[in-house]
């Protein structure tokens, strides 16, 4: 179902020119004919509902009707316009007998799974006028502008090229990261980092290479991972593993564990521990060391995402599970994605050496590398202390707009939901109490130019919950939003 829908829908990035003097429905003909014509839109892919498109394009809702009937006598498009028209045939190419090739279907055919649907529209919709209410990035008026200006101009001087760097990644960001993280109490020597564009990508490396087909992994319900299709794509399974407020039941796992070695297969475990995504839940110190130790005793790896784990606001979180892994259980994940910038693209994985040479491997037959201008500005801004000084300013501002964000919670959504206070990261889970589908809530939210992220993306099953996130929108907005989100309920 997922891979219909990616192909199918049309993004619009044009707009008919009112000064033109060719009638606005007849720009539109005109436009929608030489996308097909030149093979950019295929047969069955489908263009936004007539609403939509009146929207997007500030006319009338009849100009789009008489273009679009126009389109249909031609045989260019057919459909009900009430759910959207579909591209029904190239008159051109058949007149013509240039029928090019079926990209519907090669589109198809490959392993790797579209984004489900409602991520997808996220995905679209965060770049359009929107209030982003469960947006997982910093708010961009939080980008520390001089610090990077100095960095960047220094940079400018020092930079001799801007080659290719090794597999594991330029070695003064290694260097710099392998001092960051001995002051979290986590001996990792450079050589055994690599850094990766992004954290994301490390979790592609991992799945490329460290699993077989049908092999599972374990993560915490509702968790991060269930909103992407790396694994799935790889033909492997994610299993939800409960949680209460100390974090994963991990004991929930024995069973499945044995049943799945004694099959040959191999398994994982990927876990949030602080500050979790979406739940915001942070694993006690106690869950810490049992988890580590049953996980040592299973000789079960596990993939420790740390994307959250320096946001914190009053007290500083227990340490990473790595800290305390004497026997290399743990792959740890790390990410500037959260705190400083995410499009710099720079995460890294610590682990034992020989997984971190396996994965730089993989890395150099997939792009050749992480930016080498990103790995520049990571390792100044970890050299040079800027990236500390900037967190301590950064974790004030996360919790005064986590405050105000609870302020406005209280105000508006008291009765209606039930939520967790987060000691930091960017997320407030929200139940609704009332059996509304936050799917629903979603839509209706969307008609409001409110964006959410309904609990269900992270879910193995479907829930009334909430990813609200308070980290993109000011104080303001954020108030604004939820009290239209109270309405709505
Ligand atoms: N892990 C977690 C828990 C996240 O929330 C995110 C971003 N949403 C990522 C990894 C990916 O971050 P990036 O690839 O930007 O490092």
């Amino acid at each position: 179902m997922s891979k219909n829908n990616v192909i199918n829908r049309i993004n619009i990035d044009w707009s008919p020119d009112r000064n033109s003097p060719v009638p606005i429905y007849d720009q539109i003909v005109k436009y929608v004919c030489s996308k097909v014509s030149q093979g950019e839109w295929t047969v069955g892919m489908r263009l936004p509902a007539q609403r939509e498109m009146a929207e997007l394009w500030s006319i009338n809702r009849s100009t789009v009707v008489t273009a679009m009937e126009e389109l249909t006598s031609y045989g260019i498009v057919e459909g009900s316009f009430g759910s959207g028209t579909r591209i029904a045939g190239n008159t051109w190419s058949i007149l013509m007998s240039e029928k090019g090739p079926d990209w519907g279907s090669y589109i198809k055919a490959g392993a790797f799974q579209a984004n489900i649907p409602t991520i997808q529209v996220i995905n679209k919709l965060e770049f359009r006028d929107y209030i982003r209410l469960g947006t997982g990035e910093p708010d961009p008026r939080l980008f520390p502008r001089e610090m990077m200006e100095d960095i960047l101009h220094e940079l400018a001087g020092d930079i001799t090229s801007l080659n290719y760097l090794e597999p594991l990644g330029l070695p003064k960001l290694r260097q710099a990261l392998s001092d960051h993280l001995a002051k979290e109490g986590i001996d990792v020597s450079p050589s055994c980092i690599v850094i990766t564009s992004g954290s994301l990508q490390a979790l592609q490396l991992i799945s490329m290479c460290m699993l077989k087909k049908g092999s599972r992994v374990f993560a915490e319900a509702p968790t991060y991972l269930k909103s992407l299709q790396i694994f799935q794509s790889a033909g492997m399974e994610i299993k939800g593993v409960p949680m209460d407020e100390e974090g994963i039941k991990y004991r929930f796992l024995e069973k499945q564990i044995r049943g799945m070695s004694s099959r040959g297969y191999e398994h994982l475990l990927y876990t949030i521990p602080t500050f979790q995504n979406p739940t915001g839940i942070l694993m006690s110190e106690k869950r810490r060391q049992e988890l580590l130790e049953f996980c040592k005793h299973y000789r079960l790896p596990v993939i420790e995402d740390t994307a959250y784990h320096e946001i914190w606001f009053d007290d500083k979180p227990p340490a990473a599970l790595k800290a305390k892994d004497k026997s290399g259980v743990v792959l740890y994940l790390g990410t500037l994605s959260k705190s400083l910038a995410p499009g710099l693209r720079i995460g890294w994985v610590a682990g034992p050496e020989s997984v971190v040479q396996r994965l730089g491997d993989a890395k150099m037959q997939v792009d050749y590398g992480a930016s080498s201008l990103s790995q520049w500005v990571a390792a100044r801004f970890l050299e040079t202390g800027l990236y500390d000084r900037y967190l301590e300013d950064y974790r004030k501002e996360m919790k005064r707009r986590r405050d105000s964000a609870l302020n406005a919670m209280e105000k508006y959504m008291k009765g209606k939901a039930q939520w967790r206070t987060p000691k930091g990261g960017f997320y407030i889970w929200t139940t609704l109490n009332s059996n509304i589908s936050a799917e629903g809530l979603f839509k209706k939210a969307l008609e409001e130019k409110i964006l959410l992220n309904p609990g269900s993306v992270y879910d193995f099953s479907t829930n009334r919950s909430l990813r609200i996130s308070y980290a993109y929108e000011n104080s303001e907005t954020f108030e604004k939003a939820i009290k239209k989100i109270s309405e709505l309920l």
